[in-house]
């Protein structure tokens, strides 16, 4: 089939959930993805912060020969090596005491979203006060399930389905007196992304970080981070949150972890570990032998080539590269972000769709958010000469859109 045929298929055949970019994708090596025709794409956003260490490397694809021929599933009624063994290099990693194995994102918000209520209701049995509510912040993701919808800000997203998970109220992104005013015993859990991705690549500010810490001490509410999307390495520590010095109760993991296999985790400290007992959550796949087996591969390959501080050394490069491109280009307003999660401000949507379109046909892939950021979140393994490329097909695509550039700024600014 090729792409047109399978274009028409998909119309007729699939819910229609995606507007889909029209390649088509038959293989990839390293930080290329290559199309039916032979055609090389420079990847920079890894399948939306998922291939890590790009396509083809051979310890995945090592670990999911030898792990194919030994065992698929056990269920989680049984034990298997990998759990342990995962687990420990993740608490290793995120200073947290215990990990709960699920399938994707939104699953492991979920498990978030549910231990912080747990954590509430055993407060309560306790004789303490502790409430149902969520404060969640303006512009969030955390994913499409009911629970993980209620805590996301954007309307489409949420209000076609209402009512999702009742409880939950929105803070302005990093106002700390709206986040004091709203927080109150009624609070079970403050949800923050350290770094919104979907949301334009914006940092929760240290203040903002550390207010919601405070808050959630003071009243034993729980403090969840969303590391999703900028967890294991992306920003080249291994959680966001470590660039803080702030240690969140919860955290989340999901997209890199199991090198393009769905894998998702929520990972936790002991106090609120202790809300859940035998039975009270669970999955059928959640934690199955061979996404083990292939998430341990990545971290290890990622400590073995030290690839954090590669991620760093190059996510540095890009982004003063991106600075510079900046000083050249008026229609470009700000560049954010840390190591190779980056996101790039033009003043215009309609800027932002044609460049971020027109950049992948000279075969380099990017990505547009919130609608005026171009968005950068390529495998850890890009180099510097990669980097080079890229700038200069944004340079010369921003410089062919020179009248676009001029055009009124895009109607939707966020974060004012
Ligand atoms: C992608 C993402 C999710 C949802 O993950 P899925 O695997 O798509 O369910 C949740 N939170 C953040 C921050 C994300 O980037």
């Amino acid at each position: 089939m090729n792409l047109a045929s399978i274009q028409a298929a998909e119309s007729k055949l699939l819910l229609h959930t995606y507007e889909r970019n029209p390649y088509l994708f038959v293989g990839g090596k390293g930080v290329f993805l290559e199309d039916e025709n032979g055609t090389q794409f420079l990847d920079l956003l890894s399948g939306i912060g998922v291939s890590g260490l790009g396509y083809g490397h051979p310890a995945i694809e090592e670990a999911i020969a030898q792990q194919s021929k030994r065992l698929l599933h056990t269920s989680n009624l049984f034990y298997h090596e990998g759990t342990a063994n995962l687990a420990l290099r993740l608490t290793e990693i995120s200073g947290m005491d215990r990990v709960f194995f699920c399938n994707s994102g939104a699953e492991a918000w979920e498990a978030a979203l549910k231990l912080a209520r747990a954590n509430a209701t055993q407060a309560r049995e306790s004789g303490k006060r502790l409430g149902t509510k969520f404060l969640a912040l303006e512009h969030s993701f955390h994913g499409r399930t009911m629970g993980a919808v209620a805590t996301t800000h954007k309307d489409k997203y949420r209000l076609p389905f209402a009512p999702v998970m009742p409880d939950v109220e929105f803070v302005r992104f990093n106002d700390v007196a709206d986040l004091r005013s709203k927080f109150s015993e009624d609070v079970c859990g403050i949800c923050l992304e350290p770094i919104q991705g979907e949301g334009g690549i914006h940092s929760v500010s240290q203040e903002f970080f550390a207010a919601a810490r405070e808050l959630c001490d003071s009243t034993g509410a729980l403090l969840l981070a969303d590391e999703i999307q900028s967890g294991l390495g992306r920003t080249g520590k291994w959680f966001a949150y470590q660039h803080y010095g702030i240690q969140p109760d919860v955290t989340t993991l999901a997209k890199p972890l199991a090198g393009g296999l769905p894998m998702g985790t929520m990972m936790c400290n002991e106090k609120a570990a202790s809300a859940i007992s035998p039975g009270m959550h669970g999955t059928t796949f959640g934690g199955g032998p061979l996404v083990c087996a292939v998430a341990i591969a990545v971290i290890d390959t990622m400590r073995e080539q030290n690839l954090l501080a590669h991620i760093e050394e190059v996510g540095s490069f890009f982004k003063s590269q991106l600075e510079g491109l900046k000083a050249q280009h008026d229609c470009i307003t700000e560049v954010r972000g840390l190591g190779l999660m980056l996101g790039v401000e033009l003043n215009s949507a309609e800027l932002a769709k044609q460049v971020a379109a027109q950049v992948m046909e000279r075969h380099i892939i990017i990505n547009r958010t919130s609608e005026t950021v171009l968005r950068f979140l390529p495998p850890y393994i890009l180099e510097k000469e990669h980097v080079v490329t890229a700038i200069d097909a944004l340079n010369e695509t921003l410089k062919a859109n020179k009248e676009l550039a001029g055009a009124t700024p895009a109607g939707e600014q966020v974060h004012g």
